[in-house]
């Protein structure tokens, strides 16, 4: 891994349901902010800086790598809605595992399509836009290619890679 320290960036706080997505751009030699979502004049411009995960899990990752404790639109919310979003949360992990598992993928490929699928819906329902599903998309193109399957791996790479240009430029 990379590590870098950009005297602007490193201002830029955390959210669990960030507005912008920062990556590195190896043609500018810098890091990037792109917005994922509308941001609303005098908002905050916010990135992640967690692994995902239900809230608890989230809030020990951000005190330990951090050292903050995280007070996020998503996690100061009341405890009946921030269960509903730990839940979509933890399925997110679920699938993501689910999907990551090359055995499965040699084994079930419709099933981890099936998933991928599920997946995607939470996402976007979570997350509106972000890396996780660009991530996906490249996910479910290599599954395709693996198992032949030409056409679906051609929709999901430029699906992939529309979703990668809104979260780091370029096209
Ligand atoms: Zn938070």
């Amino acid at each position: 891994m990379i590590g870098g320290i950009y005297p602007t960036i490193c201002l830029i706080n955390h959210s669990c349901l960030p507005n912008a997505h920062n990556s590195w751009n190896s043609d500018t030699k810098g890091e990037t902010i792109h917005a994922i979502r509308h941001i609303n004049a005098g908002e905050e411009i916010t990135i992640s800086y967690d692994k995902g995960g239900p809230s608890d899990s989230r809030r020990t990752h951000l005190k330990d790598a951090f050292e903050f404790d995280c007070n996020c639109s998503v996690c100061s919310l009341p405890l009946p809605e921030l269960q509903i979003i730990d839940a979509r949360r933890l399925q997110i992990q679920y699938l993501d595992d689910a999907i990551g598992d090359p055995n499965r993928v040699m084994e079930r490929p419709d099933d981890c399509l099936a998933d991928c699928h599920s997946l995607l819906q939470v996402l976007e329902e979570e997350f509106h836009r972000g890396a996780s599903i660009a991530r996906l998309y490249y996910d479910a193109f290599q599954m395709s290619i693996t198992h032949g399957d030409q056409a679906r791996a051609s929709v999901f790479a430029e699906r992939g890679y529309k979703s990668r240009v809104i979260c780091e430029g370029g096209g």
